[in-house]
């Protein structure tokens, strides 16, 4: 381990593993499995596999170890299991530790398929599930209670862009004995260590800016030793949501420019908000950066930026939004985020179309907001094409 490097060098470096060959970058070993020398050292490696030793892809592989280490590296816990996509890692990180009976409270503003897995499936096995509101931390009072088991939330909701309080909410979880479970894909490894601020499981969609080129599928959860290995892996290995060698390599090499990525596409988040903030054809900017966002001051103590997304309201409902989306000619209509394009997406009728309508209310999904992701493209490029389709409408 080298966990004494800077963050930008481990980035690049942390986890590298060499064949005999001294490859600069790393291999990828496709391969579903591993010949032993002996039926001894079988045995043996069925018993204990050592930290350079693998048995099977859907346990391990050296790229897929390659790409945990770096990620937990960079996290900050002790290890991490890479999952076949982000939901296999909210699936795996809550399925693993639960069981029948269990008391678990979320946050309500939820990504679509973590509602579901919330909702349908961990009610479905007998999991009691409380919801409240994530940004009241009074709710989180009333609703943790002596032998809940956990606590789930998205450090920054989607699409609203509220910023929940990582550390007082940590305190309120475990005062009562619970596990805080941190969805924190919005946020990014690079300005939020959950964990710093009281997280026990942090879990990521790699497809979104680990990844960052729109390339693939794959997911993550960092926690503890024992977490890792004595409850995700077993849960993990023997239902197969494993990541594949070949994702784990476009992920290590997704984290090389992760860094400069997030910070550049941070930056142009900030100027864009500020231009669209003044701008009398929004009725609304969402962005934690702006001193107008509720949680501004937290979001600045969490994360020391505003991010790489913001989200703004267009009067006149859905259809002055899709006259506006339609008239992007470089921003692209999509629903990936923390990709090097620039997406816009309209929530209320793609990623939360399923919701009733008072619960998109609720969740500050009016019919004209759009949420943007964006992209590395020349910041001016992107404010004149934004400029030239709020003409349009
Ligand atoms: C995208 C996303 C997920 C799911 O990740 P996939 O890689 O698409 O499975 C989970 N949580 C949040 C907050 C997301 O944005």
């Amino acid at each position: 381990m080298t966990r004494d490097w800077n963050r930008r060098t481990q980035l690049v470096h942390e986890g590298s593993r060499r064949s005999q060959y001294g490859e600069m970058a790393e291999a990828i070993f496709l391969t579903q499995g591993f010949a032993y020398d002996s039926a001894e050292q079988a045995e043996a490696r069925f018993l204990q596999a050592g930290a350079d030793e693998f048995i099977y892809a859907r346990y391990g592989n050296p790229t897929t170890r390659m790409f945990e280490e770096r990620i937990a590296a960079i996290e900050g816990t002790e290890d991490a299991f890479a999952t076949a996509s982000g939901m296999a890692a909210v699936n795996g990180a809550l399925m693993s530790m639960l069981r029948a009976g269990d008391h678990v409270v979320s946050s309500r503003a939820l990504f679509g398929s973590c509602l579901y897995i919330l909702e349908e499936v961990l009610e479905r096995f007998g999991v009691r599930v409380s919801f409240v509101d994530g940004t009241d931390l009074d709710q989180w009072r009333a609703a943790v209670v002596p032998g809940t088991k956990a606590v789930f939330f998205e450090s920054i909701s989607n699409p609203a862009l509220e910023v929940i309080d990582i550390a007082s909410v940590s305190d309120i979880a475990h005062a009562a004995g619970a596990l805080v479970v941190v969805d924190n894909v919005f946020a990014t490894p690079i300005f939020s260590r959950a964990v710093d601020q009281g997280a026990d499981v942090v879990v990521y969609s790699t497809t979104k800016h680990i990844d960052g080129q729109g390339r693939a599928l794959g997911g993550v959860i960092c926690g503890t030793v024992p977490f890792i290995r004595k409850v995700v892996e077993p849960y993990m290995k023997h239902t197969g949501g494993s990541m594949s060698p070949f994702t784990a390599w476009i992920m290590l090499n997704g984290m090389v420019t992760l860094d400069l990525r997030c910070r550049a596409m941070a930056g142009s988040a900030a100027k864009i908000a500020t231009v669209l903030a003044g701008d009398s054809r929004l009725s609304r900017v969402i962005f934690p950066g702006l001193p107008s966002h509720p949680q501004h001051a937290l979001a600045l103590r969490q994360m020391g930026s505003g991010g790489t997304l913001l989200a703004f309201d267009i009067p006149g409902g859905k259809e002055a939004a899709f006259r506006f989306l339609n008239a992007l000619k470089i921003i692209r209509i999509s629903n990936n985020l923390g990709d090097a394009r620039t997406i816009a997406t309209h929530p209320a009728t793609t990623t939360h179309q399923r919701l009733a309508e008072d619960r998109k209310a609720r969740l500050g999904i009016t019919p004209g907001l759009v949420r943007l992701s964006v992209g590395l493209e020349d910041t001016d490029d992107l404010i004149a094409d934004l400029d030239r389709a709020l003409d349009v409408i």
